[in-house]
Formats: C-alpha cells, structure tokens, sequence
C-alpha cells in the first residue's frame, strides 16, 4: 500500500500515512490528526478518494504544467493547516484518463472538493495561496 512520511505538526513525531485508511490519519505519539496527502490513478480513485470519511480536495495536475508546480506547495501548506479537515489527493490526468473524464477536466490545474464522492466545488487555474484557503474553507463549509 502506497504511503508517505510525515511529520507530526503537533510534536514533530514522523509517521507512516497510509494513502487508505479508515477515519482520519492520527499522529502515533500525540493522537493529534496527521496532514493527509496521497495520489490517485484511475485504478485506485475510488478507495484513495471516494471512500474516504473526509472531504477531498483534488489536485487535477500534468508533469508538464508551470502553473501545476506554482500551486502544489500552496495546496501542500493548506492540506498541513487543515490536517484532520480535508484530505489533499493528486491526480495526474495523463495517467487517469478515466477520472479526468468522469470529472470533465478540461485545464490544469483544476482543483475540486469531493465529500462522499459528489462534487461540492471546482475551480479551474492557480491561484496565491491566501486565496485557495479562502475557496476551500468555503467549500468546506457548504460539504459538512
Ligand atoms: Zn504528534
């Protein structure tokens, strides 16, 4: 199973986050919930994002896209001060032609926030990160 290292924010503790689990990812040391980031392919969309118990913010993203690489720290710091709230999934479209479908994406970068496996916001393009904080908390808002 794919996972990542992450430090603890709480008390600095590294952890192995898992891409899949129940519930929400906790640091082992403090109990405090861990940042969750993870990828997703058109093989393991459906367990990485649409049976997670949180909110899922995707980042549709391509190798070869400057605007992709400007957002992605932007999406990583918000993913780290809502650790617990929302979980950060990104999927690479030419690898999942069938998700980008599914989901109609049609620019890169196209940032979307699924709960439950519906679509509860999207927007298309970077943007600072002040501002994708401000569009996600809203988001996040109208999910729950
Ligand atoms: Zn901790």
């Amino acid at each position: 199973m794919d996972s990542r290292v992450i430090a603890c924010p709480n008390c600095g503790r590294k952890n192995r986050v898992p891409a899949v689990a129940e519930g929400v990812p906790r640091c082992g040391h403090c109990a405090q919930p861990l940042p969750w980031m993870a990828e997703a392919g058109d093989d393991d969309f459906l367990d990485v994002a649409e049976r997670a118990d949180i909110p899922i913010l995707l980042d549709m993203w391509a190798p070869w896209c400057g605007p992709c690489r400007q957002v992605s720290p932007a999406l990583e710091q918000v993913a780290r001060d809502l650790a617990g709230r929302v979980k950060l999934v990104k999927v690479d479209v030419d690898k999942a032609p069938r998700v980008s479908e599914r989901l109609a994406v049609q620019a890169v970068p196209t940032l979307i926030v699924m709960r439950s496996a519906t679509v509860v916001a999207r927007r298309a393009g970077a943007a600072p990160a002040a501002a994708l904080r401000g569009w996600l908390d809203e988001a996040l808002r109208s999910a729950t």
